[in-house]
């Protein structure tokens, strides 16, 4: 009989069920500090089902995880002035060849955006809950 992933992610869990946290964890949706409470259970401010084990560390606040998405915004910003560039020269020019080109960079910045906007989101989303830790840490 083999274990499979999940098992072994439910036997993990069941260690840590019945403990408490020592030290100050955060919730990663409101902030919330969660000391005293279980390692798995539900934020008694917002409702975010969370689950503190090491190597696990799901609905936890991490400020360390988010990073400016830098890659993504100069990725956006080289392919959306590839599409400038080509679509105003081929515009000027009517060759539809550059045209085209200017096509392919617009539908190759999409991905890059998206991305960039996400990670700036969850970057705002971060800095808003350090700033509630820093409030209430604070009284
Ligand atoms: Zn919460």
């Amino acid at each position: 009989m083999g274990l499979s992933r999940s098992d072994l992610e439910r036997l993990a869990d069941d260690t840590y069920k019945g403990r408490i946290l020592q030290s100050s964890v955060y919730c990663e949706r409101c902030g919330y500090n969660l000391r005293t409470l279980p390692y798995v259970y539900t934020c008694p401010e917002c409702g975010n089902e969370y689950n503190a084990r090491p190597l696990k560390m799901k609905g936890i606040f991490l400020p360390h995880s988010t990073r400016m998405p830098v890659g993504d915004i100069a990725a956006s910003a080289f392919s959306l002035g590839g599409a400038l560039l080509f679509g105003i020269n081929g515009i000027r020019s009517a060759d539809t060849t550059r045209i085209v080109i200017a096509g392919m960079f617009l539908l190759m910045s999409l991905p890059f955006l998206w991305r960039a906007y996400r990670g700036l989101r969850r970057l705002a989303h971060t800095r808003a809950v350090a700033r509630q830790i820093a409030m209430e840490e604070g009284e």
